[in-house]
């Protein structure tokens, strides 16, 4: 089984990373179900894929919140009559250094950053333990692979849903319920991102960086289509991705 006919439920689909995996995914012939907290933008998004001939709906998610997590699962197979793959790609980034305080943040970056990769986990967890197959992708970071001055929090939140993602792999295996993970760490890839750094200082710079070395989202939405499109039994697990002017 291959991306065709797959359905799969992406959060932060509204732009960036997870709106372009959407139009890539439903170009070949996946049915998406979209989630993210602008209305407006998501039915943009839908129509898109639509006018393009392909396959989608959206529903207004916060993945802080788990029961929305779970009417999205809950769209998917009202809508399609399945769950494949759920591609926990919300985030947000506003770096920092520590010493800043910037406490108020941090909370918010562990509740969408790690607690709604988990609301995405519990939702679909029963579904495909179920079924023995499913597969959970989640929009690590390089900084969830190695650390940077002023994503102290960020980083953390990056590094623990890698592990999320790692030891679920090996669980799946050991019980036998054939769900494959798979961790991405981009590295500066062109999105809205960086419209959540408020520090003005840690903005000025990552603006200055990006505009020298990022890439587009294209990039990921290739990766992701790659590691769907594997054999059932085959679990690719890890991808970074740098722009090639990226050291
Ligand atoms: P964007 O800001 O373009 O996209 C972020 C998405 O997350 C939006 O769709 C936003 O939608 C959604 N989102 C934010 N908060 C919530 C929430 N509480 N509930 C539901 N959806 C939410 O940036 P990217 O595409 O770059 O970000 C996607 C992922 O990629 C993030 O996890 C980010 O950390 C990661 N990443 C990005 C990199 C980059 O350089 N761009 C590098 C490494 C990782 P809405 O506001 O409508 O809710």
């Amino acid at each position: 089984m291959t991306v065709k006919d797959k359905v799969i439920v992406i959060t932060g689909a509204s732009s960036g990373i997870g709106e372009t995996t959407a139009k890539l995914l439903a170009k070949h012939g996946a049915k998406v179900v979209l989630g993210a907290r602008r209305a407006t933008r998501l039915q943009a998004v839908v129509d898109d894929i639509q006018a393009d001939g392909g396959q989608a709906v959206y529903q207004v998610t916060d993945v802080t919140k788990p029961a929305e997590v779970q009417q999205l699962v809950q769209l998917a197979q009202d809508k399609f009559g399945g769950l494949d793959v759920i591609f926990n790609n919300a985030g947000i980034m506003p770096t920092s250094p520590i010493s800043a305080l910037h406490t108020d943040e941090w909370n918010q970056m562990i509740d969408i950053n790690l607690k709604g990769v988990l609301n995405g986990v519990a939702a679909v967890m029963p579904i495909f333990t179920a079924q023995k197959h499913g597969q959970i992708i989640t929009t690590s970071s390089v900084a969830g692979i190695k650390s940077f001055a002023g994503a102290g929090v960020y980083g953390a939140t990056k590094f623990a849903v890698r592990n999320l993602m790692e030891v679920i792999r090996m669980e799946s295996a050991q019980e036998g319920t054939n769900i494959r993970t798979v961790s991405l760490y981009p590295a500066a890839i062109n999105t809205e991102l960086l419209h959540t750094i408020t520090d003005k200082t840690a903005k000025r710079d990552m603006d200055a960086f990006y505009q020298q070395v990022g890439i587009e989202p294209s990039a990921v939405a290739n990766v992701v289509n790659f590691a769907i499109d594997q054999p059932e039994d085959v679990n690719v697990n890890e991808f970074t991705i740098y722009p090639t002017k990226q050291a």
